[in-house]
């Protein structure tokens, strides 16, 4: 933190912090809960780099310390993914995880920067097997390298190799981080009765839900972002050493090409632009 507005008295100048992105009203009742990502206020969530300035730069001018999580010790060019890529998947995870004991599947469909960190939040919320699905095979050796137990390939063959995986009983929760016609088509097709369908990608598929169109007391839900009080929980969860997140480093001379890289599914894990 470089400098203070007035009021602003919560945090020392000089402490490292995190910023929480999915900026709310903070007052409405989601906001008084820390659920800022589902601000009901007419304005919206008003995210830095998104709605509001900010991101790319060498400063973020910041609307309140409640936004403010303490970074510690951790590094901060590996942390930051901590507060997208990490605060959404484990809050998605989180919902699911009383579900993830001995003897429970989770697949994770996508292996990229949401999901290589997924995949350790399962393992370490949980004791399910975990399963991850990607196209490409550099995504299903970080998938692997993490964690994961298997790691297969997407396409035709995904839906019969995750059944032979389950001995035919499905996934307890399926994670979709891709959210394309196919992958949630994917993702109804290997959830097991009474599975959670989480949908977190952008990809604009949908799923039919209805009598004997999924499997039975199956639930689908989609989510965006994740709490303040789960932020500063992914932080923990990352001080305890139980969360490696891979970045790829660019300059800000570099962010376009970075962008361009992500366009492509080139970034293994994360691509960070340090200023
Ligand atoms: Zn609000």
């Amino acid at each position: 933190m470089a400098a203070t507005g007035e009021g602003a008295n919560h945090f020392a100048i000089g402490t490292p912090v995190l910023v929480y992105g999915p900026w709310g009203c903070g007052l409405c009742r989601y906001c008084s809960e820390g659920r800022e990502n589902y601000c009901t206020h007419p304005s919206g969530v008003r995210p830095p780099g998104i709605a509001v300035d900010g991101a790319l730069a060498e400063f973020l001018l910041v609307d309140s310390e409640r936004h403010l999580v303490p970074l510690g010790t951790l590094d901060p060019v590996q942390a930051v993914a901590l507060t997208d890529a990490g605060l959404t998947s484990y809050s998605a995870v989180k919902r699911s995880a009383p579900r993830l004991g001995a003897g429970s599947v989770a697949v994770v469909i996508g292996a990229g920067g949401l999901g290589h960190l997924a995949i350790q939040i399962i393992r370490a919320l949980g004791a399910a097997t975990v399963i991850a699905v990607d196209i490409t095979e550099d995504k299903l050796q970080l998938a692997r390298a993490v964690g994961a137990d298997h790691a297969i390939i997407g396409g035709t063959d995904a839906q019969e190799a995750i059944a032979d995986l389950t001995c035919g009983r499905g996934a307890t929760a399926v994670f979709d981080f891709v959210g394309s016609q196919e992958t949630v088509g994917l993702a109804g097709a290997v959830a097991a009765t009474y599975a959670d369908i989480v949908i977190l990608g952008v990809g604009h598929g949908t799923l039919p839900v209805g009598y004997r169109r999924l499997p039975f007391e199956a639930s689908v839900r989609n989510t965006f972002w994740g709490s303040r009080s789960e932020l500063w929980e992914v932080v923990d969860l990352a001080h305890s050493g139980r969360l490696d997140v891979e970045v790829e480093i660019h300059s800000l001379e570099e962010a376009s090409r970075a962008y361009k890289r992500l366009s492509r599914g080139e970034v293994l894990g994360r691509a960070v632009i340090v200023p």
